[in-house]
């Protein structure tokens, strides 16, 4: 039998003693039942950025990662069900309740030191969705907004986020473009004037640096698949990431790193060294180039492992699956809008008509 998950987040409401959850709507903990909320403490203490390299020790850990999986009785309807213990929020299949296992996060060596918390609520998430379909004139007028808020997940999703400066050498050449007159022969054997090009080459040698500034790396594998998508949500102003603090997480879903940081540290480089080159050339200049080399030292590299806010929805329309995301903070969606096969039609045939009523037109 598996041990029972004792040490969940419990905030009671002073005034009617359920659990408060944090509301994107309010900036509090707010309870659902009478209205009560509470204050969190919105503060900047805790967010140092770690050198690198960072030495991890294994010893530091005060839950080895575990498979292990974890009774969880629900505070709210009393049901039972059993979790991993390595799920940082657990919600009821009961009755939908949501807790935060704090104990999750300690499964892993690094621990979170930020939250960007919520701020764009499943309402307002369903409404930028909504809005995002309506902007395409080929997205169906059919979905189901009710079935779609059963399908929204918020979820604060791992990031590692990266600092460094970057000293770059470069040498190439730049090519410029010039046309000189030529005398061809055409078709039928005469010769004509043509302007042809050329390159003059220049050799171009420099220097390039810069700060890079919260480098976003996404840490969960299961959102891997989706990267790209990710990708287009992911800008976030940092300036409102805050102290990582369990409570924000209440009413909500969290998922611990799944890549880890030696992984996320190379694909940050990498990035880095490709914008730094990007940037060598624009500055080498010239209308073409070649034999670029570009030799990029990194200093003051540090990091900070974060939770970002994000809406999770996948529906199913037409017996296909369709996966959308919308950014917590900002409201930004991307994702896979439904193309309605009947409106398509209907433009094709407006197309047709017209064709047919100019044709007839010009026959007259
Ligand atoms: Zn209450
Ligand atoms: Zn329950």
């Amino acid at each position: 039998m598996h041990s029972e998950l004792t040490d969940v987040v419990r905030v009671p409401c002073k005034t009617c003693g359920s659990q408060l959850k944090f509301s994107a709507d309010k900036q509090k903990l707010s309870c659902d039942y009478c209205g009560n909320t509470e204050d969190l403490p919105f503060t900047k203490t805790r967010l140092i950025e770690n050198p690198l390299p960072f030495r991890l020790e294994k010893t530091q850990l005060t839950h080895a990662p575990t498979e292990e999986k974890r009774v969880y009785a629900c505070r709210n309807c009393g049901a039972k069900t059993t979790i991993n213990f390595d799920t940082p929020t657990v919600t009821c299949a009961f009755c939908g309740s949501k807790n935060v296992n704090p104990e999750a996060q300690k499964t892993r060596l690094i621990e979170p030191a930020g939250v960007l918390p919520f701020r764009i609520s499943k309402e307002g998430a369903l409404q930028r969705f909504k809005s995002w379909v309506g902007d395409d004139w080929f997205a169906p007028s059919d979905l189901k907004a009710g079935a779609m808020l059963d399908n929204l997940h918020g979820m604060y999703i791992p990031y590692w986020t990266f600092d460094a400066r970057a000293y770059s050498d470069y040498e190439g050449e730049a090519g410029f473009y010039y046309y000189v007159p030529v005398q061809v022969r055409d078709a039928n054997g005469r010769l004509v004037s043509q302007q042809q090009q050329r390159v003059r080459w220049e050799y171009r040698s420099g220097s390039h640096q810069a700060f890079y500034d919260d480098v976003l790396l996404m840490a969960s594998k299961k959102l891997s698949a989706q990267e790209r998508t990710v990708q287009e949500v992911s800008r976030y102003d940092m300036q409102a990431v805050v102290d990582y603090d369990p409570c924000f997480l209440l009413g909500w879903e969290a998922e611990v790193y799944s890549i880890d940081l030696t992984e996320s540290v190379r694909k940050a480089e990498e990035q880095i060294r490709d914008r730094e080159r990007s940037a060598c050339a624009g500055q080498m200049g010239g209308d073409t180039q070649r034999g670029l080399r570009v030799n990029t030292r990194l200093t003051e590299q540090t990091f900070k492992h974060i939770l970002l806010p994000l809406w999770i929805c996948a529906y199913i329309y037409n017996g296909k699956t369709y996966r959308f995301l919308v950014n917590g903070q900002t409201g930004q969606v991307a994702g896979e809008r439904p193309k309605s096969v009947w409106k398509i039609a209907l433009v094709v045939g407006a197309f047709l008509l017209l064709v047919l009523l100019l044709y007839s037109l010009a026959k007259k």
